[in-house]
């Protein structure tokens, strides 16, 4: 099995110059070569904001952005009946509308720069785990009418007879389908996206931690890296993710870092390939496979949340058996490639996006869901920077709670057990 994941394994190897050399001068220094920096540049760019320096510890896509499942689909790691309950239904629905809306810039972003992602169209099908429970069921339906009702957000309704004849398995009642969702290679994404920025007028410096970040005499903030470079900035935009490290306490002391796995098989010859949808496929339990297949006739399974970074053999091991669990026909397939990522959860479990000090903005917690929100937050952070307008109101609402470090951990491990367990329960007590 290779240590590496399925993405960088399969991604063109493009690179980055570090940082070098003492003080030279930006408008805006970004921390962070994943979705949320990139998406941040590159939106200041389109803004006519060219002087931009994306600074990232170990290259581009390093980080959750370039090992995640490749959904891109609208929403939050929130529910969006809670953003209704936390903010109204008007700001709950803008805020909804965003997320649909970053779908639709990175489709337009691939299609206009040409990026090669493998971009899949198909939607994203949610399955009902709870085949047996017909009140599962009817929430699937209730779900889908909430949305449209709400939100004017349309997800078809699929039955379980057509279910059965996408996939390969009768684990699943029904489903529902987010026709306008795609799937595709996150990490090729990335790299694409950091390469339109620096062919742009951008600065991308791979290998280039941060490791401090002072008030400038002339103003501004001067940043310097691990090698000793330093860059000045008018503003700096922090986006480290659940990689950041002890920079800045009042962002890692407000966010959790927590794991999730994915393994990637061997090709699958034609007779054994389980899906016949182009879709992307995740079920309607607290912690859900996801998965879709691959271009090159993999399937990329991913799912479990937990407080452990795992050894790949190990979660090659754990994943395979859930993967069995829909698709028994696949025991003899190898897995030849298993990783682990971390994503930044609040415990709100909203993006944290907003300024420390002014000129100092920061974007951070968009936990499993994540790809169309951090293009979204690169779009806020761009108007805002560019002075053109105020971070969304909403956003005030879902700040820097602490999340209290090892405690804290503990606690989101209890909290996660706990509604496992339910979901176990719950699939052999159906209602
Ligand atoms: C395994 C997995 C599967 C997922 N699947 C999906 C999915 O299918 N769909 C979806 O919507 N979301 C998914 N997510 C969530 C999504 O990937 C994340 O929410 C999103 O990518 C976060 O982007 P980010 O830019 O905030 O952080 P990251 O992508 O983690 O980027 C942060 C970057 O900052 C760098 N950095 C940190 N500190 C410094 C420093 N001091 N100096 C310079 N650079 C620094 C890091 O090296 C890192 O590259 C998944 C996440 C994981 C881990």
């Amino acid at each position: 099995m290779q240590t590496d994941t399925y993405y960088a394994a399969t991604a063109p190897r493009l690179t980055f110059a570090p940082l070098t050399g003492s003080i030279c001068d930006v408008e805006v220094a970004v921390l962070g070569g994943g979705f949320a920096g990139l998406a941040t540049a590159r939106g200041l760019q389109e803004r006519g904001i060219t002087s931009v320096a994306v600074l990232e510890t170990q290259t581009i896509g390093h980080g959750a952005s370039g090992r995640n499942g490749g959904f891109v689909f609208g929403g939050y790691s929130r529910d969006a009946a809670d953003l209704v309950r936390d903010l109204g239904l008007p700001q709950a629905r803008e805020v909804y509308a965003c997320s649909r809306d970053a779908v639709a810039l990175i489709r337009s972003r691939i299609e206009r720069h040409a990026i090669d992602c493998e971009r899949t169209k198909g939607g994203a099908l949610l399955l009902n785990w709870f085949r047996h429970s017909a009140r599962a069921e009817r929430q699937l339906r209730d779900q889908a009418r909430w949305l449209r009702e709400n939100f004017g957000v349309v997800w078809d309704e699929i039955q379980p007879a057509q279910v059965r004849q996408w996939l390969d398995t009768d684990r699943y009642g029904g489903a529902l389908l987010e026709r306008d969702a795609f799937h595709f290679h996150p990490l090729k994404y990335a790299l694409g996206l950091a390469r339109v920025f620096e062919q742009a007028g951008g600065q991308v410096h791979e290998h280039s931690p941060v490791t401090a970040i002072d008030r400038s005499a002339a103003g501004g903030f001067l940043l310097r890296t691990a090698q000793g470079a330093s860059i000045r900035a008018a503003q700096v935009v922090v986006a480290g993710g659940a990689y950041l490290q002890t920079l800045l306490p009042a962002l890692t002391g407000a966010r959790l870092p927590i794991a999730t796995y994915v393994i990637a098989t061997e090709p699958l010859p034609a007779e054994l390939r389980p899906i016949h949808t182009t879709a992307a496929l995740y079920d309607n339990r607290f912690a859900f496979d996801y998965y879709r297949a691959l271009v090159d006739q993999r399937l990329l399974w991913g799912g479990r949340i937990s407080i452990r970074q795992r050894e790949p053999a190990r979660i090659a091991e754990l994943l395979k058996a859930d993967m069995l669990k829909v698709f028994p026909q696949l025991a003899a397939v190898r897995i030849e490639h298993a990783w682990g990522g971390l994503m930044s959860y609040a415990r709100h479990k909203m993006p944290q996006i907003g300024q420390l000090f002014p000129g100092l903005w920061f974007a951070q917690a968009f936990g499993g869901h994540g790809v169309a929100p951090t293009t979204a937050a690169g779009e806020w952070l761009a108007e805002a920077i560019s002075g053109r307008a105020d971070l969304p109101a909403a956003l005030q609402r879902y700040g820097l709670t602490p999340v209290f470090g090892r405690a804290g951990l503990l606690a989101a491990q209890a909290s996660y057990s706990w509604a496992e367990l339910r979901d176990v329960l719950r699939e052999r007590l159906p209602g």
